[in-house]
């Protein structure tokens, strides 16, 4: 009886322990937010070239930078650690059947995992008009980037509807482009 209270008591201070470290991690990505200033790292397993892309296209002018925001690749708390991994894992991972790119909450820091499948080969419904087809493969890579770090920045997907001129950066083009909207990767 003695020892199942201990055991009890233990398990109280740690659940109180997990739920501090949880607000703790909160209150940081709300500061980041706030200064709209984002710490991020990659993993490990990112090679030097999709981390020199990915910087690159993290910093397109007319992405989220032109809204006031800074990327800081860091090693000290970062808000964010992006990956790179192939359709199937990420498949299996989260039972994702749409073959998406995915931007998960659920963990501390917070997790990006860019399709590495799309990214070597832009799916069908990312269309673009044909004096831009040299272009493509950029182009989706930009909408990619800035489309996970707007989940990060705390935006979501829009309704899909037929409209007319350039996606919502925040559309999953992955999915839809024309004939609702022109391919787009500005915010
Ligand atoms: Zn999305």
């Amino acid at each position: 009886m003695m020892n199942l209270k201990i055991c009890h008591k233990k398990n109280v201070i740690l659940l109180k322990k997990m739920k501090l470290q949880k607000l703790k991690d909160q209150a940081y990505y709300l500061l980041c937010l706030k200064k709209k200033q984002i710490p991020y790292q990659f993993s490990e397993s990112v090679s030097k070239k999709k981390r020199f892309l990915t910087n690159k296209y993290l910093n397109e002018p007319t992405g989220w930078v032109s809204k006031g925001y800074t990327f800081i690749e860091t090693n000290e708390k970062p808000l964010v650690v992006v990956y790179f991994e192939p359709n199937k894992i990420i498949s299996k991972k989260y039972n994702d059947l749409e073959k998406l790119s995915v931007t998960d909450f659920s963990t501390f820091p917070i997790r990006i995992y860019f399709n590495k499948t799309n990214w070597l080969n832009p799916p069908k419904p990312f269309i673009v008009k044909s004096n831009l087809k040299k272009k493509r493969k950029e182009m989706y890579r930009k909408y990619l980037v800035q489309h996970e770090f707007g989940h990060v920045l705390g935006f979501g997907h829009p309704s899909l509807s037929l409209q007319s001129g350039k996606c919502d950066v925040m559309l999953q083009q992955t999915k839809w482009t024309e004939p609702y909207c022109e391919a787009n990767f500005s915010v």
